[in-house]
């Protein structure tokens, strides 16, 4: 397994982290299908959620340097406060509230950036759409299953590794 060091531990590469999210998905998507929805849009739906998870909302978005950050490519920076707010393998780490520190971490953003482009009157945000936009609660369902999955696999990747460095 390859492995970087960061600080004082040797943790599990962005790379390794990688192959294994990418190595069960077939798995998950079987499942998905048989269990959950046969249509391939909810297929494709959830595999898109679950791969957009796995390459740039990957926990390690905590570091300073790593592989998520930087397929943001030019947009890498975004980042940077959320490095400075969240310490590493903190709660940017836990299995719940994870991903939804860097959902709701772009959420602000795009909020900040929406008001922004509304102060300057060089876009309106379309307040009446966005209220009578129907609430499907299936597809939400299918989201959070696909954004979560990658991220809690990352977590206890994280965790299985320090584990068996010590010993346990
Ligand atoms: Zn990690």
């Amino acid at each position: 397994m390859s492995s970087v060091r960061q600080g004082d531990s040797i943790m599990p590469s962005g790379k390794t982290h990688l192959r294994i999210e990418l190595l069960v998905l077939p798995l998950w998507v079987a499942l998905f299908y048989f269990f959950v929805d046969a249509s391939w849009h909810a297929g494709a739906v959830f595999a898109g959620a679950y791969l957009f998870s796995s390459l740039l909302l990957s926990p390690d978005l905590d570091l300073r340097h790593n592989r998520s950050r930087r397929r943001w490519g030019v947009l890498g920076f975004i980042w940077v406060p959320y490095t400075k707010v969240f310490k590493h393998r903190g709660i940017s780490h836990s299995l719940l509230l994870g991903t939804l520190t860097r959902l709701g971490y772009l959420g602000v953003l795009a909020l900040f950036i929406a008001f922004g482009l509304s102060y300057l009157r060089i876009w309106a945000i379309p307040v009446d759409s966005l209220t009578a936009a129907p609430f499907d609660l299936k597809l939400v369902g299918i989201l959070v299953a696909g954004l979560w999955l990658p991220n809690i696999i990352h977590t206890i990747t994280d965790r299985v590794h320090s584990a068996l460095r010590r010993g346990v």
